[in-house]
């Protein structure tokens, strides 16, 4: 059942006071203007910073022009969807959150985290750290999510107050019909933190690549979505007085027909106890004593346009290595390569559209391509004001200080949130 009992029954209490008071939501709304901070952070998943200013959007321009826009937001490493999403929210790297790829093995476990497996999305084990809707539920404020990686599961024994199992299929207005009907319940049971997510551009940019006329119909949908969230904040009297946070999770690379690497004809897999494969992230755990063997094949076998690396041997920069669940072997490519398993290869070779390029994210979080978004706007951001590049793991601490709570542990600066507040008080 994709509705969660509380939801329904304070959807329910929403509807029935609409309905006894006669008011329209409008008349209800100029009654109670929100005075608690809210925060609505709206995900565009595989909304690449280089698609700002080359595919029109207005609605989203609109809100750049009235708030804070970042250069652009750096994605942790991997820069794939559910790193990135739990980053976010919990202010962690991927390393640190347990989140390490969208296809994970945990060994203690014995067990593999998909997210096409909703017996593991929605289990505890999986989600380290403290996701601030967590944190905000401690606190005593209610928060709402309609889709967002980790949302559906008990994290600390606490789930959002109102949340919604994936459904890719709700369409983006039905998503926002929700959401405006959470910030219209009666305060004492408004959420001060919603969730809004939407896949339509991610979904464009992996089938038709970066600079389709699909991505560009694609941003054109969600902007209408995020005109529908603008309009239905005005009805309810929101408008500029809730706090929106508009992300992204990556970037999106172009991937040429041609530029595909096959891997597993390059070492010999029987020595490996299990791999996990994406086209972006082969993660290899050798059998026992393997390892270097493994490593040396690939070495001397794969292309300069990917490269193997000792787990040990992974760049700082990334953060990542400390997680038990990164495996001992990596096989990672440059951006816009894929990598593949013979067998994918032979069914992909027989595919219809031989010359389509497609769109691909997983790679190094510096690749300009992979590069993702921030604007604020509301109550507690400055008015046409555009800030540096920073890493999407400082969000979790702004968030907290908006509503306005104590954040848990996490990598992010807290200085760097009472920078970007303070320049709401700048004249
Ligand atoms: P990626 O494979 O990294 O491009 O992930 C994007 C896809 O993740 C979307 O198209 C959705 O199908 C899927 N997705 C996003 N959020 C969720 C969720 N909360 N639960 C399950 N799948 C999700
Ligand atoms: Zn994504
Ligand atoms: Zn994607």
């Amino acid at each position: 059942m994709a509705t969660v009992f509380n939801t329904l029954k304070c959807l329910f209490a929403g509807l029935l006071l609409l309905t006894v008071t006669g008011c329209s939501m409008n008349q209800n709304y100029e009654q109670q203007p929100a005075t608690e901070p809210v925060i609505i952070l709206i995900s565009l998943d595989g909304f690449s910073q280089q698609y700002l200013g080359k595919y029109p959007a207005p609605h989203i321009e609109q809100l750049i022009a009235e708030g804070v826009i970042a250069e652009s937001m750096q994605p942790a490493f991997p820069t794939k969807t559910f790193p990135n999403h739990y980053s976010i929210v919990t202010g962690l790297y991927p390393g640190n959150h347990g989140i390490v790829e969208n296809n994970i093995y945990d060994a203690d476990f014995d067990a593999i985290f998909r997210m096409s497996k909703p017996a593991e999305v929605t289990h505890s084990r999986w989600w380290l750290g403290e996701p601030v809707w967590v944190t905000a539920e401690l606190q005593g404020i209610k928060t709402g999510t309609y889709f967002y990686p980790g949302s559906e599961a008990d994290i600390k024994g606490v789930r959002p107050s109102y949340w919604q199992a994936y459904d890719g299929k709700i369409s983006n207005s039905e998503r926002v019909r929700s959401v405006l009907q959470w910030l219209a319940l009666p305060k004492t049971e408004r959420p001060g933190f919603v969730t809004l997510y939407f896949s339509t551009i991610d979904d464009a940019g992996h089938r038709y690549g970066p600079e389709s006329a699909q991505v560009k119909a694609a941003v054109a949908e969600v902007d209408q979505a995020i005109g529908q969230l603008i309009a239905g904040l005005k009805a309810q009297n929101l408008y500029g007085q809730v706090n929106l946070l508009l992300v992204s999770d990556h970037g999106m690379a172009a991937v040429p027909p041609e530029q595909v690497i096959v891997v597993d004809s390059l070492f010999d897999s029987s020595k490996a106890a299990l791999s996990l494969w994406t086209p972006e992230i082969v993660s290899i755990f050798p059998k026992a004593g393997e390892l270097e063997s493994i490593y040396q094949q690939l070495s001397a076998g794969l292309p300069a346009s990917a490269r193997v690396y000792r787990k040990t041997d992974l760049p700082d920069r990334w953060h990542y290595q400390q997680s038990k669940r990164v495996a001992p072997l990596l096989i990672i490519p440059e951006p816009g390569w894929r990598l593949m398993q013979q067998s994918q290869y032979q069914r992909w070779q027989a595919r219809p559209n031989l010359q389509a390029v497609t769109g691909s994210h997983g790679y190094d979080n510096i690749a300009p391509e992979m590069q993702a978004i921030f604007i604020g706007h509301g109550p507690a951001f400055a008015e046409g004001v555009t800030i540096p590049s920073f890493a999407n793991i400082q969000l979790y601490n702004l968030m907290c200080a908006i509503l306005g709570i104590t954040p848990a542990a996490n990598d992010g600066d807290p200085d760097w949130a009472q920078q970007l507040l303070e320049l709401k008080q700048q004249p």
